[in-house]
């Protein structure tokens, strides 16, 4: 059984807040102040350049991928790090979409994430392919013999409702379809199986839910049966089958490390390693059954409390990740009386209020603070002052 007690204890917890935002940017492990402190001071400062030797950092992309690829359901040397999230999706559809040379429809739903719409829509305009959106019950019956790549985030950032990956991936390749899963929303949320589905490619961040801080590196998977296929169209020199042989043509690396591209952000991945510790002792199994008490118990507390708050999650456990929202129209005002309450959710337009639940440190204490304050917000209606209406450059 997972010691969700200590897992709780090993992240830094500011006095008086209760955390529901999660799902945006992880609290700050403790050990990972330490390690980057250790970092900076141990190796930079005096390694210097011989670090990327002595101190491992070549090839730490991949030594931590290692680590995320058993939080996903994927295998050793399968995962490699780098970069932000939107270039990973950029590298995963722009690889599939080459697969499949004779078609030229990306479908994704939207639900989806604006980046990943935006990274597909201008691949599409570079290779003259065309990126359809559909609504995302309508997925499954827009999966045609006319596309070449589906791509899909498993969990909506809005609403937290989850897609089948293995359902959709097997009725994709029953159509020649190649899909590219984004696991934004997914790892460390909910117990991801990506080698059981038989997915082909996956991409993820890891300032969410795997608390690496903000900006640490993202992360891609290709499934080993396409991955020394697979073309990385961003073809960098730290994806090169030799980089220190300063070849003029590119030739990919085996595996997953084509799909590195530049040097690797070495401060941020460390703080990320550190991150990664506190989730050693953790079975995915019990994190998600843990996730689904937390999220019932929020959701049944709000409807009991709050009556005027319009649920905007499923119902279904079986049918959501590790996130609940509600609407309101006046959403954004009640989100920040919340927030100068101690109460950290999120606010996404036009009028979600939307709070992240994560096993490792949240529970039920967190619940119960949540809906009781949230309650005497809309009891008191004291959400309806001058400071709580004004806008912030982020929400
Ligand atoms: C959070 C998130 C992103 C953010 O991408 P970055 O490049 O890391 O800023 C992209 N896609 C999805 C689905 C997300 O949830």
């Amino acid at each position: 059984m997972t010691d969700f007690n200590a897992t709780r204890r090993a992240f830094h917890l500011p006095a008086g807040i209760t955390y529901l935002d999660g799902n945006s940017l992880g609290p700050m492990p403790i050990g990972a102040e330490q390690r980057v402190a250790q970092m900076m001071v141990g190796e930079w400062s005096e390694m210097l350049i011989t670090g990327w030797n002595r101190a491992g950092w070549y090839h730490q992309p991949r030594k931590v991928g290692d680590r995320v690829a058993r939080l996903i359901g994927a295998g050793p040397g399968q995962v490699v790090m780098g970069d932000t999230l939107s270039i990973k999706v950029f590298q995963a559809v722009s690889a599939a979409r080459v697969m499949r040379p004779d078609r030229r429809v990306i479908l994704s739903d939207s639900g989806n994430f604006p980046s990943d719409l935006y990274v597909a829509q201008g691949l599409a305009r570079a290779v003259g392919a065309e990126l359809r959106v559909v609504a995302p019950e309508e997925v499954e019956a827009n999966i045609t013999d006319d596309l070449a790549v589906l791509m899909i985030t498993e969990v909506d950032y809005r609403t937290g409702r989850r897609h089948d990956m293995k359902a959709l991936t097997r009725k994709a390749h029953e159509h020649g379809v190649l899909t590219v899963w984004d696991l934004a929303h997914s790892a460390g949320a909910v117990d991801v199986d990506l080698l059981g589905a038989d997915a082909d490619f996956a991409v993820g961040c890891t300032y969410k839910y795997l608390n690496g801080g903000p900006g640490s590196p993202a992360f891609i998977w290709t499934n080993p049966r396409l991955a020394d296929e697979a073309e990385p169209i961003l073809q960098g020199w730290m994806g090169h089958a030799a980089p220190f042989a300063f070849d003029l043509e590119y030739h990919p690396a085996k595996g997953i490390e084509r799909m590195r591209v530049g040097t690797p952000p070495v401060i941020a991945m460390t703080g990320l390693d550190a991150a990664l510790d506190v989730w050693d002792g953790v079975d995915m199994a019990d994190l998600r059954a843990r996730s689904i008490e937390l999220t019932e118990a929020f959701i049944h507390g709000v409807e009991a409390t709050s009556p005027d708050l319009i649920l905007n999650t499923p119902r279904d456990p079986a049918q959501r990740g590790s996130q609940v929202s509600f609407r309101h129209p006046q959403g954004y005002a009640i989100m920040q009386a919340l927030i100068a309450e101690g109460v950290i959710g999120d606010f996404r337009a036009p009028d979600v209020l939307r709070f992240g639940f994560a096993p490792l440190y949240n529970d039920r204490d967190d619940v119960s603070q949540a809906v009781e304050v949230l309650g005497e917000i809309l009891r008191k209606s004291s959400w309806d002052r001058p400071e709580f209406h004004q806008k912030s450059a982020v929400t």
